[in-house]
């Protein structure tokens, strides 16, 4: 079998209201899908984010020029040589391969365009055999997959009551964990923030907060004691990248609270240090962003060495499959206002249902997605 065409669609939802972390103002939301057509018929779709997601059509046209640049690694193979396609594309992010020059100095965007084609060659290998992608990832170890919420970003003019009216929102939905955004306020008013969304929800709803990297270590720390009292199931992302592991273990003396840890990098190779010195409670991790199911597949061996529970970040479709397989895999992330992601309300035929705060494994061929025409000319953005 051979793949004969790759297309891209590259979409861009306007937000109604702009949502804030501590260090984004998301005003859109966007994606980048690709199909990937073989010569026996098959359609393989595979879904890339990365730093671009909340640029707009900006960053899709890079992504765009990547996709264009790496299609002949691609067109021609065989999916089911998924492992060698990913290693010759991974190669662009330091060398030249076959002729294609080195794409060293996007590595991260070039890391997005071969997420979306990784997630396509699975997809297109499942509906090859017949088999749901976690079959192929080694057969699912559980038939439903925690998912929580993530909410409570800051939005202008926020009222006292608001945050309570959202917990309201996510708890009747039947959501047990609940993500809140912090770091966007001082900690006082942060750690006031989260009491009365912990109020709101009471105390057997799992509350995780997210900094988004947006403290410094002594603001860290205070926050974390001023914060702890609330009940926080993990801190994620607390403070930058550039000195995150020196920064992560001065954290973890002063504070029980557990440290989930993703956003730097969302691959292996970028966490691996934080695993290996015991850095993180949490390893989250990003198919659509760091190289796709195959990355997924490698940070699971790692996380599996170290007894790491694996959460995945967006995209709950894709990743109920990875994370039922993984012998560590613990809980997607999943949205649940359609303000916050009007793309995962609307790309899909039938939206997988998480329902008591699980979703279901689904056992169709490939990644079991079909999506709506409707929704890509809808949000579809015209490049170059
Ligand atoms: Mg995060």
């Amino acid at each position: 079998m051979k793949i004969t065409s790759l297309e891209t669609y590259s979409l861009s939802a306007p937000l109604p209201q702009v949502v804030r972390t501590s260090t984004h103002a998301i005003s859109q939301v966007s994606e980048v899908i690709v199909k990937l057509t073989t010569d026996a018929g098959h359609v393989g779709i595979g879904e890339g984010h990365g730093p671009f997601l909340f640029q707009g059509p900006e960053g899709l046209r890079t992504v765009n020029a990547i996709l264009k640049t790496i299609t002949p690694l691609v067109v021609g193979q065989d999916p089911f040589d998924a492992e060698r396609i990913w290693q010759d594309l991974f190669a662009l992010t330091y060398t030249s391969v076959r002729g294609i020059p080195s794409v060293a100095r996007q590595a991260r965007v070039l890391v997005t365009a071969m997420s979306a084609i990784d997630i396509a060659l699975w997809d297109l290998k499942g509906k090859a055999t017949g088999l749901p992608v976690h079959a192929l990832l080694g057969g699912k170890l559980r038939d439903k997959v925690p998912a929580y919420v993530t909410g409570f970003y800051y939005r202008d003019g926020e009222k006292p009551d608001d945050v309570v009216r959202e917990a309201d929102m996510y708890t009747k939905l039947g959501y047990r964990t609940l993500k809140a955004k912090v770091g966007g306020l001082t900690p006082e008013a942060d750690a006031e923030r989260v009491g009365r969304i912990r109020k709101a929800v009471g105390k057997d709803v799992a509350l995780m907060l997210d900094a988004n990297q947006g403290w410094n270590l002594p603001t860290a720390i205070r926050a974390a004691e001023l914060c702890e009292p609330h009940g926080v199931f993990w801190l994620e992302d607390p403070m930058p990248w550039f000195d995150e592991r020196r920064t992560l273990a001065r954290l973890k003396e002063a504070t029980r609270i557990p440290i989930a840890a993703g956003e730097t990098e969302y691959t292996p190779f970028g966490l691996r240090t934080m695993v290996t010195e015991g850095l993180v409670d949490y390893l989250i991790i990003d198919s659509t962003w760091a190289g796709g199911l195959t990355t997924w597949r490698k940070a699971a061996v790692l996380a599996e060495l170290y007894q790491i529970p694996m959460a995945a970040h967006h995209d709950p479709q894709i990743h109920v499959h990875a994370v039922a397989a993984s012998p560590t895999g613990f809980i997607l992330e999943s949205f649940a206002d359609a303000t916050r992601d009007p793309l995962w309300f609307e790309l899909f035929r039938e939206r997988p249902q998480i329902v008591d705060g699980f979703m279901a494994v689904p056992d169709q061929p490939g990644l079991g997605l079909e999506l709506r025409d409707e929704t890509l000319e809808k949000y579809g953005v015209k490049i170059g």
